[in-house]
């Protein structure tokens, strides 16, 4: 077979060779026919692939009859691979650059190597395509005006806790990888951190055995709770916080400024004037906050 071809279902196709510079290329999450032609164009014509594990692209490369020269760039690798990586940019190749599944760079490997390239002068480019991160979202039924991509909470209880707690007030949909074993767990924490939010889950996207749930947090913490659907790949979203909510963390931003030069009691009474709240509500609420 000769390099610089692929083939598509029976027909085989001549590539050309792609610009100098490193191609950022989107690869499938699941259903191969997701692959762009640009991406068969890149991965064929490229001088070499670049790849988080080389049996994976292979079997990528394979399905479309690429033989490719794979060069495995991952996160145990990467600092020993980058010079080589920039001489071969600086020799005037085209790189292409993949991850497992999806657009590199998110949540995968690639960001640093795409900043040394341009530091270094060479071009960079993106052959977009599938990522789980977009197509949860447009399957989600949440607001896509503005969302916030928070990439995987951390495994442990606490940790995951305070990194909702900071995440609480963001104005956008959030948007986490999460492992379908995990979720019962983490929406347990989505609640205590964020409130009963609507919400959803989008499990192996674009595979055979696709599923979104959507509702409550809590109608999806029951759910799963029952232990299924614990297999596969999972996007979580979850709605951006109502008005109501934003109101209530400036009441407690000016408590706290206010309880810095007063007491508990007469910090509640200035901001209780000047909000016009009840007293004994602001009163309630400083104590809390104190107690904190
Ligand atoms: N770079 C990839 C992208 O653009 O989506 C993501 C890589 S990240 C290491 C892998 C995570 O993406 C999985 O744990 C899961 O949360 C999510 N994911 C990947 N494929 C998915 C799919 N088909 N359905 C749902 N989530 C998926």
């Amino acid at each position: 077979m000769n390099r610089r071809t692929f083939s598509l279902e029976g027909a085989v196709f001549a590539a050309p060779a792609p610009p100098a510079g490193l191609h950022v290329v989107a690869t499938p999450i699941g259903n191969l026919r997701d692959i762009t032609l640009r991406a068969l164009d890149i991965l064929a014509g490229a001088d070499a692939v670049l790849c988080e594990d080389t049996r994976v692209a292979r079997t990528l490369m394979d399905h479309f009859a690429i033989s490719a020269t794979l060069i495995a760039y991952h996160e145990h690798n990467a600092a020993e691979m980058r010079p080589k990586i920039l001489a071969r940019l600086a020799a005037g190749e085209a790189l292409a650059l993949t991850s497992d599944a999806g657009t590199p760079l998110v949540s995968d490997p690639g960001y640093k190597l795409v900043g040394d390239a341009l530091a270094a002068g060479a071009a960079v480019y993106a052959a977009p395509g599938a990522s789980a991160l977009l197509a949860g979202l447009v399957v989600a039924g949440l607001p896509t005006d503005a969302f916030f991509f928070a990439g995987f909470l951390p495994p442990k209880s606490a940790a995951r806790r305070a990194r909702l707690a900071e995440l609480r007030m963001t104005p956008g949909t959030l948007v986490f990888y999460e492992s379908p074993r995990r979720i019962a767990e983490t929406l347990a924490d989505c609640i205590a951190a964020l409130g009963d939010r609507p919400a959803a889950t989008a499990r192996e996207l674009t595979k055979k055995f696709e599923t979104t749930r959507r509702g409550r947090l809590s109608d999806l913490a029951a759910l799963y709770a029952q232990g299924e659907e614990t297999r596969g790949e999972m996007v979580l979203l979850i709605a951006p916080p109502q008005p109501e909510e934003a109101d209530e963390a400036t009441l407690d931003a000016r408590l706290l400024a206010t309880m810095q030069t007063h007491s508990v009691k007469d910090a509640a009474a200035i901001v209780a004037g000047e909000t016009g709240l009840p007293r004994r509500e602001v009163y309630a609420r400083a104590l809390r906050l104190g107690g904190k």
